[in-house]
């Protein structure tokens, strides 16, 4: 129902034909640049003829030794699960939890009760294979309203128990104007706030997003998801989308918007060359544009959240803040009260005494915990005054991501949407490396989790 690319659809502007030569030499060519894994989206690639299907992944693992897809796995098959297992396929699935809360994930023709039993059966095979699974679910009213946020939460500890213990929870946005599912910010940021909470206080080890990103660039170790960094929208790194006939497109979050597919041009691939950052010009604008107008101007948390995702911004304009800056705010705010909380001392991005060598919150460079590190004081302490003789003051110099993990899929360095995003499914334990949460084990092994990581339904 709340696909992104659905206005696309609409206005028919995607008709292409399959050229499936094109389409591997892209992929060749984006691998190059980008690195590991080369990912599957759709729509819901398992509609795919799975001869064609075997040959994008057997392209994937011949490059990169892994592979990735987001499915809706209602109609997975054990002739997909075996491709799964041949191709070390990461397998994010996109769904909003049991019946009825899935009524939004609709399937035509099909008794959403009975989506929601194959998808459960799916999952369980998945997992008994020892596949890498991940979740990626669509907050929206069906879901996650106060009354219906109680089964959802319920659910989060079944996928618990069946070794799933992250994943995504990103809204859902009215872009086709043919629903009322989406939340309203109000509802959004109460959600998260809670869902925070739950996750954090009641799943061992989760690795849900976007509530893990918060805490890492509080801390200022990392950026997080692209919707928390500054996101070159018409050729997103994130979201280098290669089309049926070969041809490129940016992240299509930024098309949806408006109903076009925007092309990467091949002027525009090399991410790296600052000749070619006019994408980046949301972010001069928007720390100078007053909140009333649709900016950021004052806002405590601009170097965490950088206006949100450009793709969901107010009006379906780019150019503006993102549509959930309250639900963002909100999340950001608990994050630090959770913090200090538990250790006043701390020294957070938000905190006037950190120091910067950019103007992310990655950039920072004052140890968070320098108040609390016996190499500073004598007696350290987590709250009130460190006791004792005074030492050296340490900065931590936050590590930059090298050009080479730059081109390794994620946004500008940072893990996308569904990215650095602990991936239920991956495991990756080095901070920033890939994207994964550090040190946390992943089910899935070390696929590096993309999709997850797109932020992507
Ligand atoms: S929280 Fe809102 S005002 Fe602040 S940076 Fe994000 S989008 Fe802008
Ligand atoms: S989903 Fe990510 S890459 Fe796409 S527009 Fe939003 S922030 Fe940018």
């Amino acid at each position: 129902m709340y696909c992104y690319e659905k206005v696309i659809r609409q206005k028919g502007r995607d008709k292409r034909k399959l050229d499936l030569d094109a389409v591997l030499k892209q992929i060749e060519y984006d691998f190059n640049k980008l690195g590991p894994p080369v990912y599957v989206h759709g729509g819901d690639p398992l509609l795919a003829d799975i001869d064609v299907l075997e040959k994008i992944l057997a392209k994937g693992y011949e490059l990169g030794e892994r592979t990735g897809i987001q499915v809706y796995p209602h109609n997975l098959t054990d002739e997909h699960i075996k491709l799964f297992e041949k191709y070390s396929t990461h397998v994010g699935c996109s769904i909003d939890g049991p019946y009825p809360l899935n009524k939004a994930r609709n399937v035509p023709g099909k008794d959403p009760k009975q989506v929601w039993e194959d998808c459960k059966r799916n999952l369980l095979k998945m997992r008994d294979k020892g596949v890498s699974t991940g979740i990626i679910c669509i907050l929206s009213k069906y879901n996650t309203l106060p009354e219906p946020r109680k089964k959802l939460k319920d659910w989060l500890l079944w996928l618990e128990s069946i070794g799933i213990s992250g994943g995504r929870l990103n809204p859902a946005v009215n872009f086709a104007d043919d629903g009322n599912y989406a939340l309203t910010p109000d509802e959004m940021a109460d959600a998260w706030v809670d869902l925070l909470n739950f996750t954090v206080f009641e799943i061992e080890k989760s690795g849900w997003k976007p509530f893990r990103d918060v805490f890492d660039s509080l801390l200022g170790n990392k950026q997080g998801t692209c919707i928390f960094d500054k996101c070159r929208y018409y050729h997103a790194r994130t979201e280098p989308v290669v089309l049926s006939d070969g041809k490129t497109a940016g992240c299509f979050k930024v098309g949806a918007m408006d109903g076009h597919i925007y092309p990467r041009y091949p002027d525009y691939q090399d991410w790296n060359d600052p000749s070619k950052r006019y994408g980046m010009i949301r972010y001069d604008i928007l720390p100078q544009v007053e909140y009333k107008d649709g900016g950021c101007k004052g806002c405590k948390f601009w170097r965490n959240c950088t206006g949100g995702c450009a793709g969901a911004a107010i009006d379906r304009d780019w150019r503006n803040r993102a549509y959930y800056c309250k639900a963002y705010y909100a999340l950001l705010e608990e994050g630090e009260r959770l913090l200090k909380a538990i250790m006043p001392n701390v020294v957070l991005a938000t905190d006037g005494r950190a120091e910067f060598d950019g103007d992310k919150a990655e950039d920072m460079i004052t140890n968070p915990f320098r108040i609390m590190d016996k190499r500073n004081y004598e007696y350290p302490a987590a709250s009130g005054s460190p006791r004792g003789e005074k030492r050296n003051q340490q900065k931590v110099r936050v590590r930059k991501v090298s050009s080479e993990e730059q081109t390794a899929g994620h946004n500008d360095g940072v893990e996308h949407l569904d990215g650095n995003t602990r991936h239920l499914d991956s495991s990756d334990p080095a901070p920033g490396s890939r994207g994964h949460t550090d040190g946390i084990e992943h089910l899935d092994g070390n696929t590096r989790h993309s999709d997850s990581d797109g932020g992507c339904a």
